[in-house]
């Protein structure tokens, strides 16, 4: 049960005033640290798989072990396929057992990035998958994340979005107000006039990605003008990474299991704060109340239709 569809999670949160964290993960420690840490502060949480890292570790490989971990927990959880960037990386993460998808076609022109997040809209939602859709540009800041999203940042249009959203059928969006993937140059930004006519005009959740690192009261006023998902990864990058420095000093010769000692514990403990800091925790036993359960999708292959009409074929399903 607490694998559960991504569409009421997000639309709890967005009517609720607060944020469902959106983790970035890498590999089974990550996966440990953010379900022990939604568990132990009572939160819902979406598992965020990037298909930028997917050149770092095997997506096929650890699918059995997120969706295992989701399907264990007592707290509502969804799996989220983020960035993907056509509409094949929206099937294959759906049938790997991801029920949510984002469609990135935010570099693309305004009618292209319609038809293709369109297209992957249609199946999805065939399919019973959340479609997270992205207007505007969030850019690159610095750290490990940044350079996979090069140039400047292009802010979100209210009336484009708006448009955008009707045609695409999103239930979702990713916004660009002023925030970057990867760490900020600097104190960030945030355009909040921008966000609130975008959220005024839309009505439906959205979404904060380069959401590492800004204060609480920036946290607080994007949750109150429609912010329902916030994607994290530099932070938690940065927090593991400083942990296996420090596990170095002096180095001594350790081994893996010595050199990668607390990560998972540090990394839970970030996780917990952000829970708390966005106003999640403590919100799963609402949200499992009202969340559709997510159903596997099932694949029905039927032999032998020479000469039966698409109708029938229909009909048989
Ligand atoms: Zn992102």
């Amino acid at each position: 049960m607490p694998l559960v569809d991504m569409r009421d999670m997000l639309n709890h949160a967005y009517h609720n005033n607060y944020a469902v964290g959106g983790f970035g993960l890498i590999n089974l420690d990550f996966l440990e640290a953010i379900v022990t840490a939604a568990e132990h502060c009572r939160s819902p949480v979406i598992l965020n798989l990037v298909e930028s890292h997917f050149e770092h570790f095997d997506f096929g490989l650890i699918m059995p072990a997120v969706e295992h971990a989701a399907r264990n927990a007592t707290v509502p959880v969804a799996i989220h396929s983020d960035h993907g960037t056509s509409h094949a990386s929206a099937v294959r993460a759906i049938n790997l057992g991801c029920n949510s998808v984002m469609m990135d076609a935010s570099l693309e022109s305004f009618p292209v990035n319609i038809t293709q997040t369109r297209h992957v809209a249609d199946m999805a939602h065939a399919c019973g998958a959340a479609v997270e859709g992205e207007l505007g540009y969030v850019g690159g800041g610095e750290g490990e994340n940044a350079a996979k999203y090069p140039g400047e940042g292009v802010y979100t249009a209210a009336e484009e979005a708006k448009a955008y959203v009707e045609r695409t059928g999103v239930d979702c969006l990713a916004v660009s107000i002023g925030t970057v993937h990867g760490r900020q140059r600097g104190r960030t930004k945030l355009d909040f006039g921008r966000l609130k006519r975008i959220n005024d005009m839309l009505g439906i959740p959205l979404v904060l990605h380069g959401g590492s690192g800004l204060t609480e009261e920036q946290y607080h006023k994007l949750i109150l003008n429609g912010i329902a998902k916030i994607n994290c990864y530099t932070e938690l990058s940065d927090i593991a990474a400083r942990t296996i420095r420090s596990n170095l000093q002096p180095d001594t010769g350790k081994g893996y299991i010595e050199t990668m000692l607390g990560v998972r514990d540090s990394l839970r403990e970030q996780i917990k704060l952000c829970m708390h800091l966005w106003g999640s925790a403590g919100r799963a036993a609402e949200i499992l109340v009202q969340c559709r359960p997510w159903q596997p999708v099932e694949h029905v292959i039927i032999y032998n239709t020479e000469g039966v009409s698409t109708q029938q074929v229909e009909a048989m399903c």
